[in-house]
C-alpha cells in the first residue's frame, strides 16, 4: 500500500520504520527541515515504562488550587475564552476519579510495557545509539504524604506485573549515588527498574535513517493544509507544494492533528500541554544522576543523557506558544540545582514544546470514521516512552494484521462511547 505519514516526530518516525518494515510505500511529511524538531526535540528524556501514569488523577483539582499560590508551580493555568482549551480543562477533570485513572492507568500501562518489547527490539534491528541507559526511574519523594500517596501507583504496578521497589533514602541513594549529598531532603522513593532513558531526537533522526534505507521518502519543509475526503474516504492530502495522494494517510502531527481531522466529523480531544526543558553540560559526574529522578515536589525529570543533564517538566495550560519564559527556567534550575549541583546551568540550553494530551492521558491510535485515515497521536508526557509500541501496533491496525495487544479503546471511537 502507498502510506502518506504525517508528522515527523518521533511517533510519525517510528511509525514510518514499522509501516516500512511491513512493505509498504511511505512517504512522510513535515513542516522543518528534518525530524523530531517539534516536541520530540529536548523532552525529559525518560523512557518510563513502569513510571507511567495520567495526569487526570484523585486529588489534582485540589493540588491544581495549591499550585496556584507555589513559587516553582508545576501546573500553570493561563485560561482563554477558547472553546477547545475549556472543554479539554473540562473532559480532563471529569477523568480525575479513582475509577477512570485506574482505567486509564492500566490502558498506558498496557501500551508502555508493549513499547518496552519494541524499542528493544528496534535496537537489535538497527543498532542505533541515542546515549540511552537501562538504569530505571527513581521517583523521589520529599515528602511522608508523597510517599504515602504512591501506594495507589504501586497497586497499579502489582496488578500490572510491572517490577518496582519502594525504597528508603539509603536505597535511593545506591540507586543514585549523588544523592548522598542531599540525604536530608528524601523521604523515599519508588524505583521502576525496567526504565530506560535516552534522547529522543537522536534516535529519531537515526531512525530516520535506517527508515530512509528500507525505502521509506522524507518530504521536508512541506505545510500540510488539509485532507481531500470524497464519498467517506481519504483521497489525498493537500501541502503548500501542492496535491498528495496515496492509498491512506496517517496523522502524527502531534498538538496540530485536532484541527486537521476536525473539518471531517473527528473530534480529537487533543490539546498542547506545554513543558520546558534545560540541557546542561556536566561539570561534576558525581553530582550528576546516573539515570531519570522524578522529582515529585515540583514533577520535574531530572536524566542524564550522556555527558548532559536534561531537566524537564511543568505543564503550561496555554494554548499554542512557545515562548520562553524566565520563570519557568528558575524552577528547573531551582529543581536540578537542589538535588544535582554537577552541571553549569550558565550554558545550558532552554527549551519549551507542546505535549499533545488528551485529557484521559492515553494517546489515540488507529481508524477513523474516515475510511483509509488512521490516527496515531495524543501521546501526551510519554510520547518518547511509547513511540515504537503505538507505531507497531498502528502498522498492525493498518496492515488488517490483529494487533499483539488489545487496540479498541485506544481508537478515537473511545470518545463517542
Ligand atoms: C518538557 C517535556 C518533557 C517531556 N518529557 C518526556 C519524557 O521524558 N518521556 C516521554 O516519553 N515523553 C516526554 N515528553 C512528551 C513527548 O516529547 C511527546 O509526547 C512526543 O514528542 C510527541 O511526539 P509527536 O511525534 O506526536 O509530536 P511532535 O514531535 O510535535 O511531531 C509532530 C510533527 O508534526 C509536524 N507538523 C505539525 N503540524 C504541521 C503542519 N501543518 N504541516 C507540516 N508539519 C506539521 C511538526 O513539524 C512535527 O515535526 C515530554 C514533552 C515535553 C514538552
Amino acid at each position: 500500500m502507498k502510506i502518506t505519514i504525517l508528522g515527523a516526530g518521533v511517533v510519525g518516525v517510528t511509525s514510518a520504520y514499522y509501516l516500512a518494515k511491513a512493505g509498504h510505500e511511505v512517504t512522510v511529511v513535515d513542516r522543518q527541515p528534518g525530524p523530531a524538531l517539534e516536541t520530540s526535540f529536548a523532552n525529559a528524556g525518560e523512557v518510563s515504562f513502569g513510571y507511567c501514569s495520567p495526569w487526570a488523577a484523585p486529588g489534582i483539582p485540589q493540588k491544581a488550587l495549591k499550585w496556584i499560590f507555589m513559587e516553582h508551580a508545576p501546573l500553570i493555568l493561563r485560561p482563554k475564552l477558547d472553546r477547545a482549551m475549556l472543554s479539554w480543562m473540562f473532559r480532563m477533570l471529569s477523568n480525575c476519579t479513582s475509577e477512570r485513572y485506574a482505567l486509564n492507568k492500566s490502558r498506558m500501562l498496557r501500551l508502555a510495557d508493549y513499547s518496552r518489547l519494541a524499542l528493544a527490539e528496534v535496537r537489535a534491528d538497527t543498532a542505533i545509539a541515542y546515549d540511552e541507559r537501562m538504569q530505571g526511574t527513581l521517583q523521589l519523594f520529599r515528602t511522608e504524604a508523597q510517599l504515602e500517596a504512591s501506594a495507589k501507583d504501586v497497586k497499579a504496578l502489582a496488578a500490572d506485573g510491572i517490577p518496582y521497589e519502594v525504597l528508603d533514602p539509603a536505597g535511593c541513594i545506591r540507586t543514585e549515588p549523588a544523592l548522598a549529598h542531599v540525604r536530608e531532603k528524601i523521604v523515599g522513593g519508588l524505583l521502576t527498574p525496567k526504565d530506560e532513558t535516552g534522547d529522543c531526537f537522536k534516535f529519531t533522526n537515526a531512525l530516520a535513517k535506517k527508515a530512509e534505507a528500507l525505502g521509506v521518502t522524507f518530504q521536508w519543509g512541506v505545510d500540510i493544509k488539509a485532507l481531500e475526503v470524497e464519498g467517506g474516504t481519504v483521497k489525498g492530502v493537500i501541502t503548500g507544494r501542492g496535491r498528495m495522494t496515496s492509498d491512506a494517510v496517517v496523522v502524527a502531527l502531534g498538538s496540530y492533528s485536532p484541527m486537521l481531522v476536525k473539518p471531517h466529523g473527528i473530534r480529537l480531544p487533543v490539546y498542547p500541554v506545554k513543558g520546558y526543558s534545560l540541557t546542561i553540560p556536566i561539570t561534576d559526574a558525581t553530582r550528576a544522576p546516573e539515570s531519570t529522578v522524578m522529582d515529585e515536589t515540583y514533577k520535574i525529570a531530572i536524566t542524564r543523557l550522556g555527558d548532559r543533564i536534561r531537566v524537564g517538566g511543568m505543564a503550561e495550560i496555554s494554548g499554542y506558544t512557545n515562548d520562553l519564559g524566565l520563570a519557568r527556567r528558575r524552577t528547573l534550575e531551582h529543581s536540578v540545582t537542589d538535588l544535582f549541583p554537577g552541571g553549569d546551568v550558565t550554558k545550558a540550553d532552554f527549551w519549551s514544546g507542546l505535549r499533545p494530551m488528551t485529557p484521559d492521558g492515553t494517546p489515540v491510535i488507529g481508524a477513523t470514521g474516515v475510511r483509509n485515515l488512521f490516527l496515531n497521536t495524543g501521546h501526551g508526557t510519554l510520547g518518547w516512552t511509547m513511540s515504537c509500541g503505538s507505531a507497531k501496533v498502528l502498522a498492525d491496525i493498518v496492515s488488517g494484521h490483529k494487533a499483539d495487544i488489545e487496540t479498541k479503546d485506544l481508537a478515537v471511537s473511545r470518545y463517542a462511547a
